[in-house]
């Protein structure tokens, strides 16, 4: 991996923490003006996840999540830490920022990152309003933790701060027993993995850790105390989708104490029209585009509701068996896929944020 530092980034103590470890890195005066000197755009995308750069961030650490249009949305709040990803997933909407090519971690997140949530945290404590905030948005929330440390940070500033509300850090790498017998559990702490089954990790998420792996991982999550949740997202349509898909819940059902369980959420493969392009030319050899897709009330590529709703209601029998312990969301979905397959009268976006809020709510009874 190649370090980069923008000047300005130099003076942060995370910036020389991370410098102690790397002997040699480059100095550059502005991201803005780096020139990459590299044509295809495919090629600049595979090239940016070799390099990091630690710059001195000046926008907002603290944001509502995107969500997206005309569909319902769980309210999150995104810690941003960085952007860009190491890993190199088929359907990764992180293809399309083409003019934001690197990997980029804030030099400055200590000292202005985490003063601006420590104030953001006091105030929603102050008004006993939870929150639920995670840093896996426009990166993996761990995939750089062996260089910067930031979600080790972020967990010693979680108990310390004990703020009213929930950490979650989503990834889709393992996590040795070794990562967490270096921390304080903390049930507020949720270890959040993306799963897919074996065939899609395969085939269409490069560099992540396999299926067993991260389920090991989770297991080594909650053996020290913290809470997990898992994210079938994006579930992606295959002939044995409608079985593997909820072995695959059953399977986490059975080996994980269900109570311990933050949420599991559902949503099916969405992308804008463009990333189809850009992602078939850097993996030739992915499957998910091929199918028919209709374009969705936030123009987004779906499948069919039928689809759509024979995916998520081969989940059912599982999720009837443990609702009383596990809270089930769709991420991105209708009101009528939320009456058609749960059963639920989820109307707008407060009342789902309503339901996410109350599963909060019960982790932050236990600490
Ligand atoms: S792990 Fe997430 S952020 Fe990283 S490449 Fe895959 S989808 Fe993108």
């Amino acid at each position: 991996m190649k370090l980069i530092v923008e000047n300005s980034a130099l003076p942060f103590q995370l910036t020389q923490e991370i410098l102690k470890n790397f002997p040699s890195y480059q100095l550059i005066e502005d991201y803005e003006d780096f020139k990459w000197n590299i044509d295809r755009e495919e090629d600049l995308i595979t090239l940016g996840k070799k390099v990091l750069f630690i710059t001195h961030f000046k926008g907002d650490f603290i944001k509502p999540c995107p969500g997206t249009q005309n569909y319902l949305c769980c309210g999150y709040q995104i810690f941003h830490i960085g952007e860009g990803c190491p890993l190199d997933c088929s359907y990764c909407i992180l293809q399309l920022y083409l003019n934001r090519p690197g990997l980029k971690i804030w030099g400055n997140l200590l000292e202005d990152g985490l003063e601006k949530l420590k104030s953001h945290l006091r105030e929603h404590k102050n008004k006993r309003k939870i929150l639920r905030i995670g840093t896996g948005e426009f990166t993996d929330s761990l995939a750089l933790e062996g260089i910067t440390h930031i979600s080790e940070k972020l967990i010693n500033f979680w108990r310390e701060e004990s703020p009213f509300g929930v950490l979650e850090l989503k990834t889709k790498v393992a996590l040795k027993e070794e990562f967490f017998q270096r921390l304080k559990g903390d049930p507020r702490v949720i270890f959040a993995w993306s799963i897919n089954t074996e065939k899609i990790i395969h085939s269409e998420e490069r560099g992540t850790a396999s299926l067993r792996a991260r389920l090991e991982s989770a297991k080594h999550a909650i053996k020290y105390g913290f809470s997990v949740a898992f994210h079938f997202d994006p579930i992606i349509l295959y002939e044995r989708a409608s079985e593997e898909y909820p072995a695959l819940l059953e399977t986490i059902l059975n080996n994980f104490p269900n109570e311990r369980i933050a949420w599991i959420s559902f949503g099916t493969l969405r992308f804008p029209k463009s990333l189809k392009e850009i992602a078939q030319k850097r993996c030739p050899s992915t499957q998910i585009y091929t199918e028919e897709f209709i374009e969705g009330l936030d123009q987004k590529r779906r499948y069919f509701i039928d689809q759509r709703k024979k995916l998520y209601l081969s989940f059912k029998k599982w999720i009837e068996e443990s609702k009383e312990f596990v809270t089930y969301y769709f991420c991105m979905e209708s009101e009528r896929i939320w009456k058609e397959v749960l059963g639920e009268d989820i109307q707008s976006s407060e009342n789902l944020a309503e339901k996410l809020d109350k599963a909060a709510l019960r982790l932050c009874s236990f600490s």
